[in-house]
């Protein structure tokens, strides 16, 4: 599963903090909407990510 989210910081604010970036906590409820169970989810890694720039 992924999380999209929003960095709200620039693209190099981002890179420069890695693994260190503040980023989304993981769910504590399945995201189904039709399950809803309460679950302790785990993160599992990180990876680096391309960046989309308008214009590019
Ligand atoms: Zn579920």
């Amino acid at each position: 599963m992924q999380i999209m989210f929003e960095a709200h910081c620039t693209v190099e604010e981002y890179v420069k903090q890695g693994k260190n970036f503040p980023f989304p906590k993981a769910p504590g409820r399945c995201t189904n909407p039709k399950c809803r169970m309460a679950v302790k989810m785990k993160k599992h890694g990180f990876y680096e990510r391309y960046h989309i720039k308008a214009g590019f």
